[in-house]
């Protein structure tokens, strides 16, 4: 199957095209590309930067600026500036709720277990839209960089990141008006920007630390495919906790507690303190002075190197336990290694360099390229090689249309997205939304569309006999696996109680490329419309789940309820049933927030009321 180039815009065939390579950060952004008849690729300057600091800040009329301007904000007004988005992707509330603290906007806890949404003002954003406007600004920079409309990328996610949060970044891409052609993994595309495809074979570890997340992973380069064969981390260490050490260890002798200051000063003492310790990682024989004015009194502060690094001994101590866990993972000896590549600002400093060249002695270490710009550099040469340019690089065989399945609301679900390599198998976990649901129909569908009504169906089957739970509690999981031949096998399984059935199919059957072409050329005309019909749908579907949960709720428990509780509880629920079929997200989400806020404190007593019976020997599981 060829490569089809298609302008998302007007739908048509392009013949000349770029196509960008992108790297989403957490901290910044960055874009590349190969020029013509070139091999290495460059770094495309974004509003006379190379790093877009990846921050959303959204303005009285919620109009949203991003970038280098919006990271300006983040002092005077930190509720409307978003940072870090890229670690809500993906992510329900229980997963960030430890992390809050860090976090100077609003984020919206109405159902634990659906995606976070952020608040500023009245409305709601899910990470999703706040990383389609990075991309957007990305996709614009560019486009008056080359003086040309600019449709198609490759972005790198983490190695860590799950089916979800790589679906999210594409989501993000086609919401922002860009063809995503492939999602790559970070220590892949740093590995490409060295260009260790050529090499064919070898074992590589790329370290990386950046701002607020360090990882580790482990790949094998064999006849120039790579693949992650562990990977291992921690998402909340990284160059800010030694800008913070540097800061507590200058208040020490004040008798001034870094969390008494105020967001201004907090801020200007970590600039002060990120500063010091870039000078000092320059020039590691000077001392770096600043003079820090709290409250009217100047406060004398110094650094040097030494100092420097016994406040990062600890952070680096961390990352080095994290390398030899994913050596062990990987079941790789120190000396099988071939070599080592450094990404991420934070490498900068020395005493990295000198404890990976101590830990594996003899082994490359490959720290020539910009450590913040490798993993862009390298998403643009995959970018390049799926243009096609590079003709000592063989492309696999990949699946020229998503497959996934029918979830609520009509909405399709995409296991395997497009240009996947073949084979591939991806399982992914559903449940069910009704109490004592027993049958689930599992529906089949191939395309780029948004709704499975607008998509090839392949096939169907019920999986039977699931035993009668409360909803949300039986697991099942769908697995798609298609091989070489690309004959698809979907097995779906209730984990809990292992019933199971399944079905072959083969998506290719009865389809010309001409049909391809235009099932790839109807998703892309209609990708930023279908994107927002989903947002749309799934604020319904959380809606409707909430209806559902809290209907129940007033039922089993009226006994211990004020007649003002279910009075106001029933009234909000109707106005969220006003508003389902309204299409509008941000009443929605604001609606079930309100219910939710209401609900809150007798939901806390009841279920108090509930486990101090079950103490006495009766059951909670009716609750
Ligand atoms: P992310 O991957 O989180 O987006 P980056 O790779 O851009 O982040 O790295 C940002 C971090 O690198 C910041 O903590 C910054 O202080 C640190 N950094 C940048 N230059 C240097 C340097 N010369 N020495 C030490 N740390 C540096
Ligand atoms: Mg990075």
């Amino acid at each position: 199957m060829s490569k089809i180039s298609i302008n998302i815009a007007t739908g048509s065939i392009e013949k000349k095209k770029v196509i960008l390579g992108i790297d989403l950060g957490t901290t910044n952004s960055l874009v590349a590309y190969v020029p013509e008849n070139q091999l290495n690729s460059e770094i495309i300057s974004i509003n006379q930067g190379n790093l877009v600091p990846s921050v959303v800040y959204f303005d009285e009329n919620a109009l949203p600026i991003v970038g280098a301007s919006a990271k300006a904000k983040l002092i005077e007004s930190p509720e409307r500036t978003i940072f870090s988005v890229k670690r809500l992707l993906g992510k329900n509330y229980n997963d960030v709720r430890d992390h809050q603290d860090l976090i100077s906007y609003q984020i919206i806890d109405d159902n634990t277990d659906s995606l976070v949404k952020v608040r500023v003002d009245d409305r709601f954003y899910n990470p999703i839209e706040l990383s389609a406007l990075i991309l957007k600004e990305l996709k614009k920079g560019a486009e008056s960089h080359f003086n040309l409309e600019i449709t198609q990328a490759v972005i790198t996610v983490p190695a860590y990141f799950n089916e979800s949060q790589r679906q999210a970044t594409r989501d993000a891409g086609k919401l922002a008006g860009l063809d995503v052609l492939r999602i790559i993994n970070e220590p892949t595309a740093a590995s490409l920007a060295y260009g260790m495809q050529e090499k064919k074979n070898g074992k590589i570890l790329v370290y990386d630390l950046g701002g607020g997340t360090f990882d580790v992973s482990i790949l094998t380069l064999e006849d120039g495919v790579f693949e992650v064969l562990s990977t291992h981390g921690d998402t909340y260490l990284g160059g800010d906790d030694v800008d913070r050490a540097i800061a507590e260890f200058w208040l020490s002798g004040t008798g001034i507690e870094f969390n008494q200051l105020n967001n201004l000063q907090k801020q200007s003492l970590r600039l002060f303190a990120e500063n010091a310790k870039i000078q000092l990682s320059k020039d590691v024989f000077q001392t770096v002075h600043v003079n820090w004015n709290y409250s009217g009194t100047d406060h004398e502060f110094q650094l040097n190197y030494q100092q420097l690094k016994e406040l990062a001994q600890p952070i680096i101590d961390k990352t080095m336990k994290s390398v030899h866990q994913a050596l062990s993972d990987a079941q790789i000896s120190v000396n099988e290694l071939n070599e080592v590549i450094l990404v991420g600002g934070s490498t900068r400093f020395p005493e990295i360099y000198k404890t990976l060249s101590e830990v594996f002695k003899g082994v490359h270490i490959n720290n020539q390229l910009n450590p913040d710009e490798v993993v862009a550099l390298g998403a643009a040469v995959e970018a390049d090689i799926l243009a096609g340019n590079r003709k000592d690089i063989l492309l696999l065989d990949v699946t020229p249309l998503s497959l996934g399945i029918e979830t609520a609301g009509g909405l399709m679900d995409v296991l395997i997205p497009r240009n996947s390599k073949i084979p591939s198998r991806v399982g992914r976990e559903y449940t069910t939304s009704v109490d004592g649901q027993i049958n689930m129909k599992i529906a089949v569908y191939q395309g780029e569309r948004e709704l499975v009504a607008e998509n090839r169906k392949l096939g169907e089957f019920i999986l039977k006999n699931i035993p009668a739970m409360p909803a949300g509690l039986p697991k099942i999981e769908i697995q798609f696996a298609l091989n070489a031949d690309g004959m698809l096998k979907v097995k779906a399984k209730e984990l809990r109680s292992g019933v199971e059935q399944d079905v072959e199919i083969q998506p290719s059957y009865g389809l010309s490329d001409q049909q391809v072409e235009e099932m790839l050329v109807s998703g892309l005309t209609h990708a930023q419309s279908d994107i927002e019909l989903r947002l749309n749908i799934e604020a319904q579907n959380e809606a409707t789940q909430m209806i559902y949960t809290a209907e129940r709720f007033l039922e089993k428990n009226s006994e211990f309820l004020t007649t003002e509780e279910i009075q106001g509880s029933k009234q909000r629920i109707e106005t969220i049933k006003g508003l389902l079929d309204s299409n509008n997200r941000h009443e929605i989400s604001k609606a079930v927030e309100t219910l939710n806020d209401f609900t809150k404190p007798f939901a806390e007593r009841v279920m108090d009321i509930a486990i101090a019976k079950a103490l006495k020997g009766n059951d909670i599981a009716n609750l």
